[in-house]
């Protein structure tokens, strides 16, 4: 049950850092946090006030309407603040709803503007999934700070209110008798000292608490992990067919058993039982001692003469205001300090810096569309391999060229096409375009100039015609056009909502499930509607039988027009009609040339590959 954690200069200047974080997305918040906490604070010392005036009316015996109209002052301000604090809160509460969203968008945001050599490393991976557990483990990270700000907020403010409203206990003398010794300056000094060293040492119990969900944020990760893996594993559709033919539902139970942090027998609940709760518990209860405290010195004030009854019942609120604002703050700031500790995963991961060279040229929005592209010399390993992925790869092609990669599986086709629209840079060698290193452009522009269906797209769960545009709002005529193009015009007509229809069922009942090809389909019409002068198909038909893969890549011939078109599979049937074929082997272009040039040469890879496909697919070549 050891306290550590980072000192108090360094989590106030993380909670600086990540206020302003949220300034930046959310600054309504800040603000409607801001004045929602000052009058919900303030609302009650008004009455206070008022009440203790009302009741010295009463006992000093002043006439009735003067009662009366400081029982109207006191209804009609605290009404007035009451409306204005539900008010503020209302609001404050309704930007709150959406905290989860504001967080997530810091890290995708970051995620999206990253070097993809970053986005596609472990470190990455690893970075993003603690600051995902460190939220689970008790929303600590960024989401916290609206409620660090709560807490600070209301601390400072329940005690400048407080000391307002109490500072004349101190000052209004005993007049006589023998407790007069009560008005020495000493006596207020060590009730203060008294009070702040009960707040210091409640804070000091909560710090010990805090610091013991530090202590198991590791293995609370570790859990979370094994429950976003595992918790729902038995539900999932896909794994469906597997659970009972493999009966994989025990794997489930078997992790679900070591991930065990968050049940009574976790080592946390065993500790919460023993001296942390007791930690809690002292912390509660010393704050009810020094109630008892204040209680003393304002009665036996107002009992020797210092001040009338009703201002008792004002000094009493507002001292005791001004302890729960003591120690509110110094449980906040050790809150503050423990929640440093988790924002330490957020900074590291958005301060991943883009170290990619960032070029100014513009790929000009050439109508001629005259583009070269060039591959000079260019070798690449991935990160943290030592094999070339790609080894002296040179190779040139015009626009409106159409060129197809083929290869065996791993023999570098994806790598060349993530290098060509720069997803990573050459280890050694150039990339140019219209004779320019590629380097030199800026990135935004020269990936406007590429369209891609990869292997491994994606669709979302959103209408059908707003996944082909990409957008909420679109042109519906030639998004229906593209669909047409790729191939999905029949099954289109079968949607009830047409363009408007849902895809997939997580977000929509009524969403539609399609098929691997039909999303194939989709994707390509996706790209066909980025309208770009390069299009590019990675192996997307990879879940298509060899006489529909032919058939979309042959029919994809004319919808390229005069685009560059390239294509990548490892069905060499589907790439004959391409002008130039380039085989990929362990990382090199071995071969290239058209299909008649290549397929009567003995001795070349194509040729094997060929034959080898042909007893299957019985093509005609
Ligand atoms: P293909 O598209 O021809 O199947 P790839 O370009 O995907 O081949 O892969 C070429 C080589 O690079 C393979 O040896 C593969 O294992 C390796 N490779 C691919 N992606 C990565 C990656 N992200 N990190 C490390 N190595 C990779």
């Amino acid at each position: 049950m050891s306290k550590k954690g980072i000192s108090m200069k360094t989590a106030f200047s993380r909670l600086a850092r990540a206020v302003g974080i949220w300034r930046k997305y959310d600054p309504q918040q800040l603000n409607a946090l801001l004045l929602s906490r000052l009058f919900t604070k303030l609302t009650p010392y008004a009455t206070v006030f008022l009440s203790a005036r009302i009741i010295n009316a009463l006992v000093t015996g002043v006439e009735a309407r003067e009662v009366w109209r400081l029982i109207g002052i006191t209804l009609g301000v605290t009404t007035l603040f009451a409306v204005i604090s539900a008010i503020l809160n209302r609001w404050y509460e309704a930007r709150k709803d959406g905290n989860w969203i504001t967080t997530s968008k810091v890290i995708a945001d970051k995620h999206a503007a990253m070097d993809f050599v970053d986005a596609d490393s472990q470190h990455v991976a690893d970075l993003t999934a603690q600051i995902q557990q460190n939220d689970n483990w008790g929303g600590r990270g960024l989401s916290r700070i609206p409620r660090l700000l709560e807490e600070l907020l209301d601390g400072a403010f329940s005690m400048l209110g407080g000391i307002v409203l109490s500072v004349e206990l101190f000052i209004l003398p005993i007049p006589s008798g023998s407790l007069r010794f009560l008005n020495n300056p000493l006596f207020a000094i060590c009730i203060l000292a008294v009070m702040l060293t009960v707040a210091l040492a409640s804070g000091q119990l909560v710090g010990v608490a805090n610091a013991a969900w530090e202590n198991y944020a590791s293995d609370a990760r570790l859990g979370n992990r094994m429950f976003g893996a595992y918790g729902f594993f038995a539900t999932r559709l896909k794994r469906a067919v597997d659970i009972r033919i493999y009966r994989q539902e025990r794997i489930s139970k078997f992790y679900m058993g070591k991930g065990d942090v968050f049940t009574e027998n976790s080592p946390l609940a065993t500790e919460y039982r023993g001296k942390l709760g007791l930690c809690v518990a002292a912390s509660k209860g010393i704050g009810a001692v020094m109630s008892g405290i204040i209680y003393l010195f304002v009665c036996v004030k107002a009992w020797a003469g210092a001040f009338p009854i009703g201002s008792a019942t004002q000094y009493i609120g507002a001292i005791t205001g001004v302890f729960m604002g003591l120690n509110g703050l110094i449980v906040a700031f050790e809150n503050v300090r423990a929640n440093g500790v988790f924002l330490s995963n957020t900074f590291e991961y958005l301060d991943i810096p883009n170290s990619m060279y960032q070029g100014s040229l513009t790929t000009e929005k050439r109508s001629d569309r005259q583009y070269e592209v060039e591959f000079r010399n260019v070798s690449f390993k991935y990160p943290g391999s030592e094999a070339y992925a790609l080894k002296n790869v040179n190779i040139k092609f015009k626009v409106g060229s159409r060129l197809a990669v083929v290869g065996m599986n791993g023999s570098g086709k994806t790598t060349f096409i993530k290098l060509l629209c720069r997803l990573y840079d050459p280890t050694e060698g150039e990339i140019l375009l219209n004779g320019i290193d590629i380097r030199k452009y800026r990135y935004d522009d020269y990936r406007d100039i590429f369209s891609i269906v990869f292997q491994d797209f994606q669709l979302f769960a959103m209408p059908l015609g707003e996944n082909v545009a990409v957008s909420a709002s679109y042109d519906r005529e030639d998004v229906a056009d593209c669909l047409e193009k790729a191939g999905f015009s029949e099954r289109l007509s079968t949607m009830p909502k047409g363009l408007d229809t849902v895809l997939y069922k997580t977000l929509d009942k009524d969403g539609v499930e399609v098929s691997g090809g039909e999303a194939q389909k989709i994707a390509i019409a996706r790209a066909i509607y980025k309208n770009a002068p390069f299009i590019i198909l990675d192996e997307p038909t990879a879940a298509l039988d060899p006489v529909a893969e032919a058939e979309i890549y042959e029919k994809f011939n004319d919808i390229a027009g005069d685009k560059t078109a390239i294509y990548i599979s490892h069905r060499l049937s589907s790439c004959r009609f391409c002008d130039e074929i380039l085989v990929f082997d362990h990382g090199q272009i071995v071969q290239s040339g058209s299909h008649e040039e290549l397929v009567h040469q003995e001795a070349g890879k194509y040729y094997a590959l060929w034959n080898a496909q042909a007893q299957y697919y019985a093509v005609n070549g």
